[in-house]
This record gives C-alpha cells, sequence and structure tokens, in this order.
C-alpha cells in the first residue's frame, strides 16, 4: 500500500491530500512551518492566505465564478471550507483567514490516512509525489528543482497589500459602500484633485525597500506594486485601483476624483486591507505617504505591504498534460509552481495532480479534462503557451473557448460560457462514478 508524499501544505497540497484520502490513498504530506518559514507565512496552518482574504469573484458571470462552481461540483476542500468561513465582500468570496485555514488544518488532521510531516523536504526522492511548496518554495527545495527541470525555472516577484486597523479610520472622511450601489461592503476614501496629486507626487518619490537574493525584476501584471502602476503615468491609478466610478460620496452626493478602497480582512471586521495597493515602499515610507490618504491620516498599520520572490516553472517546455514532469513516471507539480497564479487557480492544479496521481495507482489512463471547463482551460494554458514569455496566469476569459455564437453583453456571454463548463464538467464526471 503506497503512499504518496506531497510536498507542502498550503492551497494545492491541502486540497490534493484530500483528494487522495477521500479515495483511500495512503498520503504523507510534508509542511515544513513552523520550523521554518517562507518569507510571506505567518501561522502554521494549512492553507494559510498569504495576501488578499478574498477568493475572487463568485458569480457565474466571471472566470472566477466559474472556477469555483466546477470545484465546488468536484467536492474542493479549500472551497467547502471558504465557503464556510465567508466573511461579507460583494460578490466575492473572501473570508476569515484565521478560521478558513484552521478548519483546512482540522479536517486534514482528522483524515486517518492523512500522515502530517512537519519538515522541510530539501530533495526529492522516489515514489509519487506531488510537489506543491509553492511559489515560495525554500532555497534548499528550490535548487533541488532546478536541477531536475533544468534551464526553465524561473523567478519572478509579488507583492502584498498592507493592513489596517478599522478604528484607526477616520469614518468622518471615509464612508462604506460598494460599486454602484451593490452592497456597503468596502471602506472608501474618497480624493479631490488636489489631495490626489499630492499623493500621487508622495508615492512616485517613495523610497522602496531593498530586493536581495534575486538577480531580476520581473513584475506579473495582475499583481504590479502601487508605486510601479503610479510612475506609469498621473492617471494610472485612477483607472486602476483608485478608480472612483460607481461610487458616490454621501457627503457630497458626487464621484469623487479618486477613491482608495479597503475590504475587510477578518470576520470580525476589525482589520482591513487596502485593495490593490501591494507595494515594495519601506515601512517608514507607507507610515508617511499612505497616511496622505484623506480618512487615513492615522491609521495604524496590522501588516504593512512588503515584496517577495515568485518561484513557478516554465509548464509548456518541462509538465505534460498531467502536471507531470516530463520523462518522470509518478513525479508531478501542482498549485502556482505549477504556473497558474492565484488562490483558486492553485487548488484547482492540487485537485489535478491528485486525481491523475489516483489513477495512476489504479492502473487507469490519467486524465484529459475537457478543453470547456475552467480547469480544461488552465491546463490548456500550461500546454500551449508560449514559453518564451510564459508566466502564471489567472483563470481569465481570454483562456475558456469561444462560444459558436458571439454575445455582446459580457456578463451574460460569460453566463453562456458557464453553462457550457459545467455542462461538460457533468458529462466528464457521470461515465467515471467510480473516480467521482
Ligand atoms: P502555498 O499556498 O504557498 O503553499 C506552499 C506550502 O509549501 C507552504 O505552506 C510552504 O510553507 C510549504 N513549503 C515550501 N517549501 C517547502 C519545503 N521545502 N518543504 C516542505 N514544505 C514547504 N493569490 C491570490 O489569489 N490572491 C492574493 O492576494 C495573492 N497574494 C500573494 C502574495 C504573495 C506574497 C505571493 C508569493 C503569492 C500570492 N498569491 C496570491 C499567489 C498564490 O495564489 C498564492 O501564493 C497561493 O498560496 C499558492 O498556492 P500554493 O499551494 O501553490 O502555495
Amino acid at each position: 500500500n503506497l503512499a504518496v508524499t506531497i510536498v507542502g501544505g498550503g492551497l494545492a497540497g491541502s486540497e490534493a491530500a484530500y483528494q487522495l484520502a477521500k479515495r483511500g490513498i495512503k498520503v504523507r504530506l510534508y509542511e515544513m512551518r513552523p520550523n521554518k518559514y517562507p518569507p510571506a507565512h505567518r501561522t502554521s496552518k494549512f492553507a494559510e492566505l498569504v495576501c488578499s482574504n478574498s477568493l475572487g469573484s463568485d458569480v457565474l458571470s466571471s472566470p472566477a465564478g466559474i472556477l469555483k462552481a466546477e470545484l465546488r461540483e468536484l467536492d474542493s476542500l479549500i472551497i467547502k471550507c471558504a465557503d464556510q468561513h465567508k466573511v461579507p465582500a460583494g460578490w466575492a468570496l473572501a473570508v476569515d483567514r484565521e478560521a478558513f485555514s484552521e478548519e483546512v488544518t482540522s479536517r486534514i488532521g482528522s483524515m486517518p490516512s492523512v500522515e502530517i510531516i512537519r519538515d522541510e523536504v530539501e530533495k526529492i526522492g522516489g515514489g509519487p509525489v506531488i510537489v506543491a511548496s509553492g511559489p515560495l518554495t525554500s532555497p534548499s527545495l528550490a535548487s533541488d528543482l532546478k536541477a531536475l527541470v533544468g534551464e526553465d525555472f524561473l523567478y519572478f516577484y509579488d507583492a502584498v497589500a498592507p493592513v489596517v486597523l478599522r478604528d484607526s479610520i477616520n469614518m468622518e472622511i471615509a464612508f462604506y459602500g460598494s460599486r454602484y450601489g451593490y452592497g456597503e461592503d468596502y471602506i472608501n476614501c474618497p480624493l479631490n484633485e488636489e489631495e490626489y496629486q499630492r499623493f500621487y507626487e508622495a508615492l512616485i518619490e517613495g523610497e522602496v525597500a531593498m530586493r536581495h537574493e534575486f538577480e531580476e525584476e520581473h513584475f506579473f501584471e495582475g499583481c504590479l506594486p502601487v508605486e510601479v502602476i503610479a510612475k506609469r503615468g498621473r492617471d494610472a491609478l485612477r483607472y486602476g485601483p483608485m478608480r472612483p466610478v460607481g461610487l458616490k460620496d454621501p457627503r457630497s452626493g458626487r464621484e469623487p476624483y479618486a477613491v482608495v478602497q479597503l475590504r475587510q480582512d477578518d470576520k470580525e471586521g476589525r482589520l482591513y486591507n487596502i485593495v490593490g495597493f501591494q507595494t515594495n515602499l519601506r515601512w517608514s515610507e507607507q507610515d508617511r505617504i499612505f497616511r496622505l490618504i484623506p480618512g487615513l491620516e492615522e491609521v495604524e498599520f496590522a501588516r504593512y505591504g512588503v515584496m517577495h520572490r515568485n518561484i513557478y516553472v516554465n509548464a509548456p517546455v518541462v509538465l505534460d498534460e498531467y502536471l507531470r514532469l516530463k520523462g518522470f513516471e509518478d513525479l508531478f507539480f501542482a498549485g502556482q509552481l505549477a504556473g497558474v497564479e492565484g488562490y483558486v487557480e492553485s487548488t484547482a492544479m492540487g485537485l489535478v495532480a491528485a486525481l491523475n496521481v489516483f489513477c495512476l495507482l489504479k492502473g487507469n489512463a490519467l486524465l484529459s479534462w475537457p478543453r470547456e471547463t475552467a480547469i480544461g482551460s488552465l491546463l490548456w494554458y500550461l500546454n500551449n503557451a508560449n514559453p518564451k514569455s510564459f508566466q502564471p496566469m489567472n483563470i481569465n476569459l481570454g483562456l475558456l473557448p469561444p462560444l459558436p455564437k458571439k454575445i455582446k453583453d459580457k456578463r451574460r456571454r460569460c453566463e453562456a460560457i458557464a453553462s457550457k463548463a459545467l455542462e461538460s464538467l457533468r458529462a466528464f464526471m457521470e461515465p467515471r462514478s467510480d473516480l467521482f
């Protein structure tokens, strides 16, 4: 009775462990925390969310919502625990991060076929292995992986947004509300033109923290530091994280010139993160510059924004369509390391790798997911992206196959794609009742 080794108890590793264990497969789950911590993790819990507490949109009129719906059909542990510990966030699925990770940890801990080993894996050994050590894989394992996959192993950076205490926000200036009157979930700090100009000038002059360890700066478009966006032009922020559209300041009755939004970060609503304000500014500079935002003059930071490395493989070169390292029988990659971006995408790749390992152990054919599904589309991207410019990818409409008949309205188009995706997924699962 062979045990499957899973390296990393993050989003992907936890999902993979659950999917294998619930099918009766023995799992050895290695997690190095609390003995060693990657630079963004703070707890010893499984599936710790290192930045935002939002898992993204949860409506079928968005690709992220389709992916979640598919994962619900597939009995994903991560989505189940997220649903159980959600906090208000408009149409997004956001969670109380502590309660969520605690839930994942206790559910996995109570599965008899999972052996949890709190140790760093420095070298990949034999037997079926799923490597899910994430974008912050420990340096010794990273160098072993580099030797395994060769020259196509890449590095880049991500940035984390600051979290502040709600009680320190001046609600005489800031106001509650979501865009287009869709609820009251966000705290909004309005800026007039003069205030925006002052903030913008301070931001582009702000002193950034030193980067070390890594030779090359390589930002991912979806997670640009706020100061980098600002440097693209005076109005770049007003069209990005500070866009005011759909928000009315109740005091003036008008749309502000620019807005900084804060989103609830814990169940009690004591912590709020500054949406889209991931940053590499020095902490003292964050104190100075972010307090120029009206309403945040006296704000207290629970956690400052920081920059981190991000490690992933060049999937189109090194992985096959089953997330298996080419040339190996039973060595799989999952999570962000496999070349996707995002909590839910990483989770999905944990599930895919686990089901393939299960099929392998049972002597069955590995799974080719329907292209119409969000999961199939992510796998398609990993296999077919241009290896020269390969970057981890969130699920998006550009990855899902277009409909035969064009629907102009984006929401309706996405809903039609969602129906097709879920229909294909069910058709895929139905004849495989031994697996699903
Ligand atoms: P992780 O969740 O990081 O799990 C990997 C696990 O492996 C960790 O628990 C780690 O301790 C463990 N580990 C590492 N090396 C070893 C080893 N050698 N031996 C044993 N254990 C090991 N995505 C979003 O959707 N929203 C965000 O806001 C967001 N912010 C991010 C911020 C940062 C700083 C980074 C780096 C990424 C962010 N991402 C975000 C991207 C990505 O979705 C998350 O990193 C996600 O957690 C990836 O899931 P994973 O399972 O691949 O890795």
